[in-house]
């Protein structure tokens, strides 16, 4: 292998492959110079190196060049989403650091914190930093608006629901009931609708369109502090704290994906240069960069078609762009001059203003 990539491999932007006897892509890799990435994989030093064991199983190297560094970290990423080696899987690090609110499907839908944004279908929000204090805010948002926060497979029964043959009176699963901090669609004590309209009133404040459970706890709060009952007066507030950091990481969320939303002209090797549009942090189209009026015209009417159709504004991300999204926000924030290559939309389709938008999961 080290003789093949010494005669073969070229100091450029590419991604690459460590194959096992059987065939098996190992781990798949990125660098912005190829060669010099992997030589140093025939110079670990101790077994336990990360390039060591991946070494130490592998039987083959393959490899391709891109443009740019950047479009190795998309191509690597498409590649390990669709092989998923088993040693990138299990080195795979950023996800355990971020958490999302998943508000589930189903009957009686809830809101909790997962780990990654993936699995069965749901919406999820995010990425966010501090799994406690998302935690903590997700349950005084829960109580606030009286959904159920217990397994997801409670048995649910709605109040509309006629079970002529259930004759057997029903006790809730949970005292949450008793204290009204859940309308009880386990014991039909609410309707379908009733509690649907509390999951919407939740999926408008995580989209940041409706702020009713922070006006609510105030409202409370206000008014605990004029009967003098500073002990409950001061508990709310720490409550309306709670909901309010939530909405404040939602609205830094929601920036952070607007602001991803540009044409980005990327320079290439040996003149590739390449050109991506990229909305809500997220590329959706790319094309040699253009070199003539109708490259031009055609790179217009991409951009068009790309931010054109109406997308929802919200902190809510299509499962399958949430990697995307998390290393294009890498990409600029390690890279911010990167940020001086890119352009509005509106720049480039005149002074038409260009709304952004999230397509919901
Ligand atoms: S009252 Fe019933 S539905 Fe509500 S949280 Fe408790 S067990 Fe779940």
């Amino acid at each position: 292998m080290r003789g093949e990539v010494r005669a073969a491999a070229e100091d450029r932007p590419g991604v690459y492959r460590m194959l096992s006897t059987d065939g098996e892509v190992l781990y798949i890799g990125k660098s912005k110079r190829i060669r010099t990435r992997l030589m140093s994989y025939f110079r670990c030093a101790y077994p336990e190196e990360k390039g060591a064991r991946i070494l130490r199983e592998a039987y083959a190297i393959d490899w391709e060049y891109t443009p740019s560094e950047f479009a190795a970290l998309l191509r690597e990423l498409q590649l390990i989403k669709q092989l998923r080696p088993r040693f990138n899987v299990a080195m795979k690090r950023d996800d355990r650091h971020y958490v999302f609110i998943k508000l589930t499907r189903g009957a009686a839908p809830k809101l909790l914190v997962v780990r990654g944004a993936g699995g069965e279908p749901a919406t999820y929000y995010g990425p966010f930093l501090g799994a406690r204090r998302v935690n903590e805010a997700l349950h005084e948002l829960s109580d606030a608006l009286s959904l159920r926060d217990c397994a997801q497979d409670q048995h649910i029964v709605f109040a509309d629901q006629h079970e002529l043959f259930q004759l057997t009176p029903r006790t809730p699963g949970c005292i949450r009931l008793e204290v009204k901090k859940c309308l009880g669609p386990c014991v039909a004590a609410c309707t379908a609708a009733q509690y649907q309209a509390q999951v919407d009133l939740a999926r408008a404040f995580l989209e940041g369109t409706n702020d009713g459970p922070i006006a609510q706890l105030r409202t409370e709060m206000d008014a605990c502090a004029e009967l003098l009952n500073f002990e409950r007066a001061a508990v709310l507030r720490d409550k309306l704290h709670r909901l309010e950091t939530l909405r404040e990481m939602f609205s830094r969320m929601r920036f952070a994906v607007e602001t991803l939303s540009f044409t980005y002209a990327v320079p290439g090797h040996a003149g590739d240069d390449r050109v991506y549009v990229i909305r809500r942090g997220t590329v959706r189209a790319e094309t040699p960069a253009p070199r003539t009026a109708r490259d031009r015209a055609r790179l217009v009417s991409m951009v068009r078609d790309v931010f054109d159709p109406p997308e929802r504004s919200s902190g809510a991300v299509p499962t399958h762009e949430i990697d995307e999204l998390l290393l294009l926000s890498s990409w600029f924030r390690r890279n911010p001059r990167e940020l001086e290559r890119t352009k509005a939309p509106a720049v480039l389709l005149g002074a038409r203003a260009v709304a952004p938008g999230v397509r919901s999961a």
